[in-house]
């Protein structure tokens, strides 16, 4: 594929605080009027991208991961990305949950089917692909989990030392995926916020390459490549009438054809704010591409037990204030965002909207997923989908809209969730009497 320069591609990096702007290299992670606040967005030249690619280039790729979108992406060569397939995740047309639901067109992107089974890995690709191209040779991350597991094996794959740091409530198999990956893990006794703090300034004093969500601005930019997916995906999915849809293929329909298609409504969940700030970048990128002609509303859905972000989006400011978090679904527990200006930009700017779940909404999530859909999510990941069943609840959105659900994490992340979210088996005697007792009781 005709990959131009990067400087010819990534044009510079603005503050979304001041809009500042600098040149790639000129600063590396924040903008430094703000004391760690000032994220930085990538900008690109999309009239110089539109003129060397297409939807047609792409769809003639054979990589069915984030490769296939290299040239959008703030690397100067394809082949620093780890070796390990990141991205092209299963989208289904999740019929039977859609007939349940009377909601005819409904999607499921999982993206828990990433190498560490969750969305993590899109940005920790780009952070150890950057970190390479920079020549680093440690890499640094604090996380919830899901980043940090991401960074360990994504780490593996090139053989780059890896420094983590989460809070010590991290679920089990979450620091089980650090410490198979030969991560060196911190288990920092605090929350995730002070384990993020902790990173920062570790990373400062030992000149360590940092991964962190909503400080490095690299992160969107690999995150962003779940919605071309989306967009790409919808497209074979729709136009072919097939139920699923692995990676690409499909290719051909697409390949006849100068555009994608969008769906109407995305369903993410929020934390941070990284993913769903990536999220509305993708689909910007697209609209200025020229290769949709109308976005998505992006609709953004916190736990009751974690909001900050949607306190601010509800009060219609920018300003977010930190909460004391208490929700379940780990991932997406956070008492102060890191990312908040990406996603509330993301929501507003797509007259989207953001919408609360209560914890016991989330498990019942989870088992209507499992059950009609047959996916495990985490909770984190199936509180995008219990957004879309309180929006349908309320009343709020058009059960013949075409909606997608992101669902960002694997249930077997977090299996202690899906056992309360269920109940457990029923025991019996090795007996077909106790069976029979069970069956009929
Ligand atoms: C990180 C994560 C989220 C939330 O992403 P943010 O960028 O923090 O908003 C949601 N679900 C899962 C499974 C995650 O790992
Ligand atoms: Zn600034």
């Amino acid at each position: 594929m005709n990959m131009p320069e990067l400087d010819r591609r990534v044009v510079g990096l603005r503050c979304l605080v001041c809009g500042a702007t600098y040149r790639l290299g000129e600063v590396e992670y924040v903008c430094p009027h703000h004391d760690d606040v000032g994220n930085l967005d990538v900008l690109y030249d999309y009239q110089a991208l539109a003129e060397v690619l297409s939807p047609e280039m792409i769809a003639a790729q054979p990589d069915a991961g984030i490769a296939r979108y290299a040239p959008l992406l703030p690397i100067s060569r394809v082949d620093s990305l780890p070796p390990v397939p990141v991205g092209g995740t299963p989208m289904y047309h999740a019929r039977r949950l859609g007939e349940y639901l009377g909601v005819p067109h409904l999607y499921l992107k999982d993206d828990g089917r990433n190498p560490s089974a969750s969305l993590k890995d899109r940005a920790s690709a780009i952070a150890v692909a950057r970190a390479r191209e920079l020549g680093r040779e440690v890499i640094t991350g604090a996380s919830t989990g899901n980043a940090a597991a991401s960074l360990a094996l994504l780490s593996a794959a090139v053989g780059m030392r890896a420094v983590i740091f989460v809070p010590e409530s991290a679920p089990e198999a979450k620091l089980a995926q650090l410490l198979i990956h030969g991560a060196e893990v911190f288990a920092v006794r605090g929350s995730y916020d002070q384990a993020y703090d902790l990173c920062l300034e570790a990373s400062r004093k030992f000149g360590w390459y940092n991964r962190n969500t909503g400080y490095n601005p690299f992160m969107t930019e690999g995150k962003k490549t779940v919605a071309y997916e989306i967009c790409e995906q919808f497209t074979a999915l729709t136009r072919l009438n097939l139920p699923a849809i692995l990676g690409h293929r499909g290719d051909w329909v697409q390949a006849s054809s100068d555009r994608w298609d969008a769906p109407d409504r995305i369903f993410v969940s929020v934390g941070d704010g990284c993913i769903i700030g990536g999220v509305g970048k993708g689909l910007q990128d697209l609209q200025r591409l020229g290769w949709i002609s109308r976005t998505p509303r992006i609709m953004g859905v916190q736990a009751e037990g974690s909001a900050a972000i949607y306190n601010a989006w509800r009060a219609g400011s920018e300003q977010v204030t930190p909460v004391q978090p208490t929700t379940l679904a780990d991932s997406i527990s956070v008492s102060k965002p890191r990312d908040p200006l990406k996603a509330l930009r993301a929501v507003r700017e797509t007259s989207g909207s953001m919408v609360l779940v209560s914890d016991e909404e989330i498990l019942e999530a989870m088992r209507i997923l499992g059950r009609k859909a047959a996916v495990f999510a985490e909770p984190a990941a199936a509180a995008a989908f219990a957004g879309l069943l309180r929006a349908l609840a309320e009343g709020t959105i058009d059960q013949e809209e075409r909606i997608v659900v992101l669902l960002t994490g694997s249930g077997l992340k977090d299996v202690r969730a899906a056992i309360q979210a269920t109940g457990g088996p029923h025991y019996i005697e090795p007996s077909l009497a106790s069976l029979e007792q069970a069956l009929g009781g």
